[in-house]
């Protein structure tokens, strides 16, 4: 056995599972996994976990192994091109290629038609005419079996003419079914004659009207995943009580290329969102929140427009890790991810979202200086500029009090405090308005206190702000992102009759005209920016425009969940 392919306790039990099929050959050693969507909305970062770990799979198990993106489309009335667009553009965003394996589950919906036929004609499959209601009441309960139907024992050619007049289109939806005949008394419900084949008069986006019957999802996805060769299917543990049919169905079916096995894996929750497309789609249908890209969205394509970035959701889910049991993650996980990735490469820049002027009175009117400043510390390589600073400024309202609490180290009245990389002021006297707002700060400047210098015969200065010139920052639209639900658990905290969006947090976008340093003025839509003590920023790439950025607050510099 190879070191590599031998299981080792930094494997989660996925990986350790397919090490050792690699290790005794099944399948050649070929790894086959696949990442299948249904396109009847945008992907949100529970699929990253999924499509993280397929596609993670496939680099890791190179060269014998890839990874396929199939959409699972059985379903016409839910699905759009929309979707299966925006969906591929998601999976590459995220780092990922299937190269040549793009598949539909739709592609194989003549060799699905034939495999019911031969579950037919080896009396595994019978149409049955119950209404759906009658099915329902016959099914049987947890405890007490199900009880058969009336046409269960229909001979194979009766069902064979009656299942190609379903296809023929003579019935109506909902007047005929096909079921697996597998056991009514079994214990597990899904195995108590599911329906595989249903009647659907409804047009397909990709087979368009050809069809009127289309197969169940658990009847397509184990074939699908045969007739991909998929080697391992890998689901989230809600399908663990469907394995069963799933592996029904590859014992029965004959002349499949493949012979996957299914194993699943607890799901992602995340804190204060809500994660399942049916009810993001209602965010999106109701006007609740801009689209399915707005940035306070759990989706990839939220996530992308805020900021967040590739690196940041991969290594996140890298961290939280595969279990197979139930658990719920921290979004300030996810934030700390964001952050160690922006942090490496995000221009530091100065930019003041509440500002309130600063008018340093002993500095020369007019006079205009450059202070030199790193663009970032983590990655010399990206070099320095000149950011202006001239008599009057603008400071963040948020590092001045008038009446200090304990422990505030920033501006207050009489106080002194420094620059960042330029001098220490000390405010004089608050200028307010009629009705008692402060219009501005007058303040006074010790040019001995420059690169560093203390000041001399005077307490030790606590705090550093960040500052911009007034007469060159430039006014830009910032959009403040705070978490989408007000609870972190918004669905059981509604209950089971209750409404999740009775939780969604008014605060979730705050708006502000924020005062930046000219060097963003031209900055192209979709740039990363660090704002210097305040958090890492995006210039929007639907509205921001060179000239007049825009920002998205992508993450807090701190996380918000640590107590500061
Ligand atoms: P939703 O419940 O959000 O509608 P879904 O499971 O119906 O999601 P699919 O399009 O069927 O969405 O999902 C494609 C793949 O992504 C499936 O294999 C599914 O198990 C996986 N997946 C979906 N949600 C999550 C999640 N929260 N965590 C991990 N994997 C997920
Ligand atoms: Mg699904």
């Amino acid at each position: 056995m190879s070191e590599a392919a031998s299981p080792t306790a930094s494997l989660d039990f996925i990986r350790e599972m397919i090490a050792a099929d690699v290790a005794a050959q099944r399948n050649e050693g070929w790894v086959i996994t696949r990442f299948p969507p249904e396109p009847n909305g945008y992907l949100h970062i529970g699929h990253a976990k999924s499509i993280c770990l397929n596609f993670g799979l496939a680099l890791e198990n190179a060269p014998q192994s890839r990874c396929h993106l199939r959409f699972d489309d059985t379903n016409p009335t839910k699905e759009e091109v929309e979707y299966v667009d925006s969906i591929q553009e998601d999976v590459r965003w995220l780092g990922f290629d299937w190269g040549d394996h793009l598949y539909y589950a739709s592609d194989y919906f003549e060799k699905l038609y034939g495999f019911a036929v031969q579950l037919i004609d080896k009396g595994l499959a019978y149409v049955d005419d119950q209404t759906p209601e009658q099915m329902r009441l016959t099914r049987g309960t947890l405890t007490s079996p199900g009880t058969a139907s009336p046409w269960r024992d229909r001979s194979p050619a009766e069902n064979r003419d009656l299942f190609a007049r379903m296809r023929a289109g003579e019935f109506k939806e909902g007047e005929k079914i096909l079921r697996a005949k597998i056991d009514m008394a079994s214990p597990n419900m899904n195995m108590r004659d599911p329906a595989i084949y249903r009647i659907l008069h409804a047009h397909h986006h990709r087979t368009g009207d050809a069809w009127c019957i289309y197969p169940m999802y658990d009847f397509a996805h184990p074939l699908s995943d045969a007739l991909e060769s998929i080697t391992h299917s890998l689901c989230t543990l809600e399908f663990e009580h469907h394995r069963p049919l799933y592996e029904w169905l590859i014992n029965n079916v004959d002349g499949l290329p493949g012979q996957p096995y299914q194993r699943e894996f607890a799901r992602l929750n995340l804190t204060h969102t809500v994660m399942s497309k049916r009810k993001l789609l209602r965010l999106v249908k109701e006007g609740l929140v801009s689209s399915w890209d707005d940035p306070r969205m759990p989706t990839i394509s939220g996530m992308r427009r805020r900021g967040i970035t590739p690196a940041g959701i991969r290594n996140f889910c890298h961290t939280i890790g595969l279990t197979k049991y139930p658990s719920l993650s921290e979004l300030g996980l996810l934030e700390h991810c964001v952050r160690e990735d922006l942090n490496k490469y995000a221009q530091r820049v100065y930019g003041v979202l509440r500002p309130i002027k600063v008018v340093l009175t002993n500095y020369p009117e007019g006079q205009v200086e450059h202070v030199e400043l790193v663009n970032n510390p983590e990655n010399p390589a990206d070099g320095t500029r000149k950011v202006p600073l001239s008599r009057e400024l603008y400071v963040d309202a948020d590092d001045f009090m008038e009446v200090p609490v304990q422990g505030f180290h920033r501006l207050v009245p009489g106080g002194e405090v420094r620059l960042k990389y330029a001098f220490c002021i000390i405010c004089q006297e608050i200028i307010k308005d009629a009705e008692g707002n402060i219009l501005e700060l007058r303040c006074t400047y010790d040019d001995a206190t420059r690169h560093g210098a203390k000041p001399v015969g005077r307490p030790k200065v606590k705090g550093t702000i960040h500052w911009v010139s007034a007469a060159h920052a430039v006014d830009a639209e910032v959009r403040l992102y705070e978490t989408l639900f007000t609870e972190a658990e918004p669905e059981s905290a509604a209950g089971e009759d209750g409404d999740f969006t009775q939780f969604l947090n008014p605060q979730s976008l705050e708006t502000v005209i924020a005062k930046i340093e000219p060097s963003v003025a031209d900055s192209k839509p979709g740039t990363h920016y660090q704002f210097e003590r305040v958090g890492y920023f995006y210039t929007d790439p639907k509205d921001s425009l060179p000239g007049k950025p825009v920002f998205n607050r992508t993450v807090a510099l701190k996380d918000g969940f640590v107590k500061k």
